[in-house]
């Protein structure tokens, strides 16, 4: 069933109200017409295909308004559940009392540093691993991502070590491919509207970690979200990471608030990524930890072992020493509030295998 209240205007008279109850007839919805005051109000209810949409309803002879009432995102209103429904992805658990922590660098380019990487973020105690291989660049000239090789490379590194990881894909044709090694599927923030994208991604069954798009609202993130929800898998992860803005001090705003809102409407967990939205990994650690004490389920980080050899986003990837502390601090930020951080148990690394700046 849906419903929705019609408001007449305060001057809508009886030839008004007569064109709007006849027009409701027709349609064979059930229709109450109350009178409050000066106005007539029409509440209005039938199932979906015999509701027609809001906006053909407002343009009857004397109508003010038309309220749709109810949810939009109903699918990812029902995952609504007390402390959330975690989303599991090997050792990684993202809410129901957990947080996780997801690294690793923004595209998979030298093998060396991939697996520097790899191990680092492994030893501070992340549960899951990040790398891009179908990079969306604002401009084609630069470095698109090194495809499915560079997505073996990123699987084997990742089996090594004995974690999990998450790459973008861009294109529902990459889906099949990416799927057979992912652990999850990241869509980015581009292509937070790709609903064929979404659509494939959904019918792998892996988890969905879907990134709002840096213009978007809320309302249209979570129905990006139901076209993943629709195809049966509700393994979706929100990810927040900073909107569009008039300030040029960080890459994106980040929108914090919209973590405990979301966690009030729906139980899907959502994450932040305080790397794309800082721009600068001077500014990541603070974000990290504001968004662990919002109440997040877990970060995605980008971490380097060599930031200024990186041919994508070095000015916003982590040396690992600030990597380590910040899982320190996100430890401590989420026992806070009674919650664990999942993962592997934090660790010396083995050395680098080259000499920092090398
Ligand atoms: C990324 O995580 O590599 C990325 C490109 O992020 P976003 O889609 O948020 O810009
Ligand atoms: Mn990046």
């Amino acid at each position: 069933m849906r419903a929705l209240i019609i408001l007449l205007h305060l001057d809508a008279g009886p030839a008004e109200r007569a064109g709007v109850r006849a027009a409701l007839q027709r349609l064979g919805v059930t229709a109450e017409e109350v009178r409050l005051g000066e106005r007539t109000i029409f509440s209005v209810s039938g199932p979906p295909q015999a509701l027609p949409p809001a906006d053909s309803l407002a343009r009857l002879a004397g109508v003010e308004r038309v309220v749709p009432l109810g949810s939009r995102a109903p699918l990812a209103e029902s995952t609504r559940a007390p402390g959330g429904r975690p989303v599991t992805v090997g050792p990684a658990r993202f809410g129901g009392g957990h947080v996780a922590v997801i690294a690793g660098p923004c595209t998979v380019e030298d093998p060396e540093a991939l697996r520097d990487v790899v191990r680092l973020v492994h030893a501070a105690g992340a549960a899951a691993l990040r790398g891009g291989v179908f990079k969306v660049r604002t401009s084609p000239h630069n470095y698109q991502g090194g495809g499915l090789s560079a997505l073996r490379e990123l699987h084997a590194a990742a089996r090594e070590v004995g974690l999990p990881f998450f790459t973008e894909l861009n294109d529902p044709r990459q889906v099949e491919d990416v799927a057979e090694f992912a652990d999850g599927l990241q869509i980015g923030a581009r292509h937070m509207q790709n609903f064929p994208l979404l659509v494939e991604a959904g019918r792998t069954g892996k988890p969905v970690l879907l990134k709002r798009h840096m213009a978007a609202d809320v309302e249209e993130w979570l129905l990006a979200a139901e076209y993943v929800l629709q195809t049966g898998n509700e393994r979706v992860i929100l990810c927040e990471r900073g909107l569009r803005s008039a300030e040029r001090h960080v890459r994106y705003l980040l929108d914090l608030g919209v973590v405990p809102w979301l966690k009030q409407r729906v139980g899907l967990p959502v994450i932040v990524d305080p790397s794309h939205s800082a721009g600068d990994w001077r500014l990541v650690p603070a974000l990290a930890r504001a968004a662990i004490a919002a109440g997040a389920d877990g970060l995605i980080v980008e971490v380097h072992p060599r930031p200024e050899t990186t041919r994508c986003d070095a000015l916003q990837a982590l040396p690992p020493s600030d990597f380590t502390r910040l899982m320190q601090d996100v430890r401590a930020l989420a026992a806070l509030d009674g919650r664990q951080v999942s993962g592997p148990p934090a660790h010396d690394a083995p050395p680098l295998q080259r000499a920092a700046g090398a």
